[in-house]
């Protein structure tokens, strides 16, 4: 079953390309982010060199991949999409650094899934912006140099935890993107709306806002399920009764949470009266991936309050009991 609130990109939302903003001022919410990132790029543009290299961190959806085209889009210069699981070998690497032109931001997706061989040969090129490679072997063996373009690395990472450290050392600006708030979704589900041509009231739209788990692609994709609902359903436009309706139906709880978060609150609840339970042990009994549910579920469960992350495994808050209607057996004690 496809997971409705899940962090994958889906073929229908690479269609929905118009709805990426292109600039900054299009880019609603991160204040701060927006507002540092704009001196960056202005001094940046001033002295005529490319930005420095930057490293945006978060949970899917929040708006990395959106951020760095803007940020080229804004320095007049061309992106290079790329993420670390694609870069195979340090030959792949060296052919993309070889192809830039002078001040291109290259985008590398899923940073912290570089492997090692490959991150070596970016040290030197974000440094320097220089390559070396070996060429050849055993005792003919040499090394040479060849000089880089000078260019912007920006690199997206689901978590920052995982990088090594020489490779975030070498990130000027490290960036870490938050849930939105709930007026920042309904901007943009506001925003998607009037492009996509789709009628929708503000109690309609705030009604999704709310339910959209601070996270603009899940936001665009209620909109998007939830105007079947209003067209099939309903009379076309998304009112209050219809979002409330269509949401149910999609199995999105009044939290915002679905059935893959309840699964996991539930699953502590019930064989772990509440935890602790270590992260391996809950995505064995919840048959989920350890990593869906490190870098997808729990952030947005830990930032809501229900679940807490402690040093002997994860643990249900008493708002994680009252989210099901029940209490804490915690709450009992002395
Ligand atoms: P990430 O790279 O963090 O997984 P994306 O950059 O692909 O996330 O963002 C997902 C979608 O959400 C984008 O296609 C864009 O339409 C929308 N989006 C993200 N951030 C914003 C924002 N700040 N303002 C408006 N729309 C946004």
């Amino acid at each position: 079953e496809e997971r409705l609130i899940s962090g994958q990109i889906h073929e229908e939302d690479q269609q929905e390309l118009r709805l990426r903003p292109e600039n900054l001022s299009q880019y609603i919410g991160q204040q701060r982010l927006k507002d540092n990132l704009s001196v960056f790029l202005q001094a940046a543009k001033g002295r005529g060199e490319p930005v420095d290299h930057i490293l945006f961190s978060g949970p899917p959806g929040l708006g990395k991949t959106t951020i760095a085209h803007i940020i080229a889009n804004e320095m007049g210069v061309n992106i290079r999409s790329t993420s670390g699981p694609v870069i195979e070998k340090s030959a792949d690497l060296a052919a993309i650094l070889t192809n830039l032109q002078s001040g291109d931001v290259l985008f590398i997706d899923e940073i912290h899934r570089l492997n090692t061989s490959v991150e070596e040969i970016l040290y030197p090129a974000m440094e320097d912006f220089q390559l070396d490679i070996i060429i050849g072997q055993g005792p003919a063996a040499r090394s040479i140099k060849i000089d880089l373009p000078p260019f912007t690395l920006i690199g997206a990472t689901t978590r920052a935890g995982l990088l090594s450290s020489p490779l975030r050392d070498r990130f000027g600006v490290h960036s870490r993107l938050e849930f939105y708030e709930v007026d920042d979704l309904l901007a943009i589900i506001t925003r998607s709306a009037s492009i996509l041509g789709i009628a929708i009231e503000g109690d309609g739209a705030r009604e999704l806002a709310r339910r959209s788990r601070g996270t603009p692609r899940i936001a665009n994709r209620l909109l998007r399920r939830v105007r079947d609902f209003a067209q099939i359903k309903g009379h076309g436009s998304i009112d209050h009764a219809i979002a409330r309706y269509a949401l149910e139906q999609l199995e999105v709880d009044e939290a915002g949470l679905d059935y893959l978060d309840r699964k996991v609150l539930l699953a502590i609840i019930e064989k772990f009266s509440g935890g602790p339970v270590g992260l391996d042990t809950l995505a064995a009994c919840t048959a989920e991936e350890r990593g869906t549910l490190e870098d997808v579920c729990e952030p947005y469960l830990i930032q809501q309050g229900l679940l807490q992350r402690t040093p002997r495994g994860r643990i249900i808050t008493e708002n994680g009991y009252r989210h099901f209607g029940l209490n804490s057996p915690r709450a009992a004690e002395p």
